[in-house]
Protein backbone atom coordinates (compact mmCIF):
# COMPACT_ATOMS: atom_id res chain seq x y z
CA UNK A 1 0.00 0.00 0.00
CA UNK A 2 1.13 3.51 -0.64
CA UNK A 3 -0.17 7.29 -1.28
CA UNK A 4 0.20 9.40 -4.09
CA UNK A 5 -0.72 12.87 -4.77
CA UNK A 6 -3.53 14.17 -7.55
CA UNK A 7 -5.00 17.64 -8.39
CA UNK A 8 -8.02 17.80 -10.31
CA UNK A 9 -6.98 20.71 -12.39
CA UNK A 10 -9.10 23.96 -13.12
CA UNK A 11 -10.30 22.95 -16.62
CA UNK A 12 -12.00 19.84 -14.89
CA UNK A 13 -13.44 21.32 -12.34
CA UNK A 14 -15.17 24.53 -14.71
CA UNK A 15 -16.77 21.51 -16.94
CA UNK A 16 -17.97 19.53 -13.69
CA UNK A 17 -15.85 16.15 -13.91
CA UNK A 18 -14.71 16.18 -10.16
CA UNK A 19 -17.62 13.06 -9.84
CA UNK A 20 -16.55 11.27 -13.15
CA UNK A 21 -12.68 11.92 -12.95
CA UNK A 22 -13.56 9.91 -9.14
CA UNK A 23 -15.50 7.24 -10.36
CA UNK A 24 -12.44 6.46 -12.28
CA UNK A 25 -10.23 6.88 -9.43
CA UNK A 26 -12.27 4.37 -7.51
CA UNK A 27 -13.43 2.04 -9.95
CA UNK A 28 -9.08 1.37 -10.26
CA UNK A 29 -9.22 0.66 -6.64
CA UNK A 30 -7.23 3.48 -5.68
CA UNK A 31 -9.14 4.61 -2.53
CA UNK A 32 -9.45 8.60 -1.84
CA UNK A 33 -8.06 9.28 1.74
CA UNK A 34 -7.81 13.00 1.79
CA UNK A 35 -9.55 15.49 -0.48
CA UNK A 36 -10.46 18.94 -0.29
CA UNK A 37 -11.84 21.66 -3.54
CA UNK A 38 -9.16 24.93 -3.26
CA UNK A 39 -8.30 28.28 -5.01
CA UNK A 40 -4.93 28.32 -5.13
CA UNK A 41 -3.23 32.04 -5.09
CA UNK A 42 0.00 32.52 -7.12
CA UNK A 43 2.67 32.08 -4.02
CA UNK A 44 1.02 28.28 -3.38
CA UNK A 45 0.97 27.37 -7.28
CA UNK A 46 4.26 28.89 -7.95
CA UNK A 47 5.67 26.91 -4.46
CA UNK A 48 3.73 23.92 -6.11
CA UNK A 49 6.00 23.85 -9.86
CA UNK A 50 8.27 25.59 -8.75
CA UNK A 51 10.83 22.69 -10.67
CA UNK A 52 9.20 24.18 -13.89
CA UNK A 53 9.93 27.70 -13.61
CA UNK A 54 12.63 27.89 -16.29
CA UNK A 55 10.34 26.13 -18.81
CA UNK A 56 8.52 28.70 -20.90
CA UNK A 57 5.14 27.62 -20.31
CA UNK A 58 5.52 28.33 -16.54
CA UNK A 59 3.72 31.94 -16.07
CA UNK A 60 0.63 30.11 -18.33
CA UNK A 61 0.87 27.17 -15.76
CA UNK A 62 0.85 29.19 -13.11
CA UNK A 63 -1.96 31.43 -14.27
CA UNK A 64 -4.20 28.58 -15.36
CA UNK A 65 -3.72 26.29 -12.58
CA UNK A 66 -5.23 29.68 -10.60
CA UNK A 67 -8.12 30.11 -12.76
CA UNK A 68 -10.32 28.59 -10.78
CA UNK A 69 -10.63 25.71 -8.44
CA UNK A 70 -8.66 22.53 -8.01
CA UNK A 71 -9.42 19.74 -6.04
CA UNK A 72 -6.13 18.21 -4.15
CA UNK A 73 -6.40 14.32 -3.32
CA UNK A 74 -4.54 11.78 -1.12
CA UNK A 75 -4.89 8.53 -3.34
CA UNK A 76 -4.21 5.13 -1.78
CA UNK A 77 -3.66 1.59 -3.32
CA UNK A 78 -1.13 -1.14 -4.10
CA UNK A 79 1.72 1.04 -6.47
CA UNK A 80 -0.42 4.17 -5.88
CA UNK A 81 2.07 6.23 -8.20
CA UNK A 82 2.47 4.65 -11.04
CA UNK A 83 -1.20 3.01 -11.04
CA UNK A 84 -2.31 6.76 -10.86
CA UNK A 85 -0.09 7.81 -13.54
CA UNK A 86 -1.42 5.06 -15.64
CA UNK A 87 -4.73 6.11 -15.19
CA UNK A 88 -4.17 9.12 -16.19
CA UNK A 89 -2.48 8.73 -19.66
CA UNK A 90 0.24 10.90 -20.98
CA UNK A 91 0.69 14.90 -20.66
CA UNK A 92 -0.42 15.58 -24.42
CA UNK A 93 -3.49 14.12 -24.33
CA UNK A 94 -3.24 13.15 -28.05
CA UNK A 95 -0.65 10.94 -27.25
CA UNK A 96 -2.91 9.25 -24.03
CA UNK A 97 -4.01 5.83 -24.09
CA UNK A 98 -7.82 5.01 -25.28
CA UNK A 99 -9.64 5.22 -21.65
CA UNK A 100 -7.40 7.08 -19.45
CA UNK A 101 -8.54 10.31 -17.56
CA UNK A 102 -6.79 12.69 -20.18
CA UNK A 103 -7.86 10.87 -23.46
CA UNK A 104 -11.26 11.25 -22.08
CA UNK A 105 -11.70 14.53 -20.60
CA UNK A 106 -7.79 16.80 -21.08
CA UNK A 107 -8.19 19.77 -23.21
CA UNK A 108 -4.67 20.05 -24.69
CA UNK A 109 -1.27 19.77 -23.09
CA UNK A 110 -1.55 22.64 -20.83
CA UNK A 111 -5.39 22.34 -19.70
CA UNK A 112 -4.97 18.20 -19.00
CA UNK A 113 -7.55 17.95 -16.33
CA UNK A 114 -5.38 16.11 -13.70
CA UNK A 115 -1.90 16.45 -12.22
CA UNK A 116 -0.44 13.03 -10.15
CA UNK A 117 3.14 12.74 -8.38
CA UNK A 118 5.78 11.36 -10.60
CA UNK A 119 7.46 9.22 -7.68
CA UNK A 120 7.55 8.04 -4.10
CA UNK A 121 9.62 10.93 -2.77
CA UNK A 122 7.39 13.82 -4.73
CA UNK A 123 4.28 12.19 -3.82
CA UNK A 124 5.70 12.74 0.17
CA UNK A 125 6.45 16.38 -0.66
CA UNK A 126 3.49 17.27 -2.54
CA UNK A 127 0.96 15.81 0.19
CA UNK A 128 2.69 17.50 3.01
CA UNK A 129 2.72 20.60 1.08
CA UNK A 130 -1.79 20.84 0.84
CA UNK A 131 -2.51 18.62 3.65
CA UNK A 132 -2.08 18.16 7.65
CA UNK A 133 -2.31 14.66 9.61
CA UNK A 134 -5.96 15.35 10.90
CA UNK A 135 -6.78 16.14 7.30
CA UNK A 136 -6.06 11.98 5.87
CA UNK A 137 -8.12 9.74 6.84
CA UNK A 138 -7.40 6.19 5.61
P1 LIG B 1 1.57 17.08 -13.81
O1 LIG B 1 2.90 17.44 -13.15
O2 LIG B 1 0.58 18.24 -13.81
O3 LIG B 1 1.02 15.80 -13.30
P2 LIG B 1 2.98 15.93 -15.99
O4 LIG B 1 3.89 15.38 -14.95
O5 LIG B 1 2.34 14.98 -16.96
O6 LIG B 1 1.83 16.79 -15.35
P3 LIG B 1 4.88 18.05 -16.39
O7 LIG B 1 5.97 17.95 -17.40
O8 LIG B 1 5.22 17.88 -14.95
O9 LIG B 1 3.72 17.04 -16.84
O10 LIG B 1 4.18 19.46 -16.61
C1 LIG B 1 3.37 20.03 -15.60
C2 LIG B 1 2.15 20.66 -16.25
O11 LIG B 1 2.56 21.79 -17.01
C3 LIG B 1 1.42 19.78 -17.25
O12 LIG B 1 0.53 18.88 -16.66
C4 LIG B 1 0.69 20.81 -18.08
O13 LIG B 1 -0.46 21.32 -17.40
C5 LIG B 1 1.74 21.90 -18.18
N1 LIG B 1 2.61 21.71 -19.36
C6 LIG B 1 3.59 20.79 -19.51
N2 LIG B 1 4.19 20.89 -20.70
C7 LIG B 1 3.59 21.93 -21.33
C8 LIG B 1 3.74 22.57 -22.61
N3 LIG B 1 4.66 22.16 -23.48
N4 LIG B 1 2.92 23.60 -22.90
C9 LIG B 1 1.99 24.05 -22.02
N5 LIG B 1 1.79 23.49 -20.80
C10 LIG B 1 2.56 22.45 -20.46
MG1 LIG C 1 4.78 16.55 -13.40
Amino acid sequence: MNRTFSIIKPDATRRNLTGSINKIIEESNLKIVGQKRLLLNKEIAEGFYAIHKDKPFFNDLIEYMTSGPVVVQILEGEDAVNKYRNIMGSTNPENAVEGTIRKKFALNIQENSVHGSDSEDNAKIEIEYFFKKEEIVG
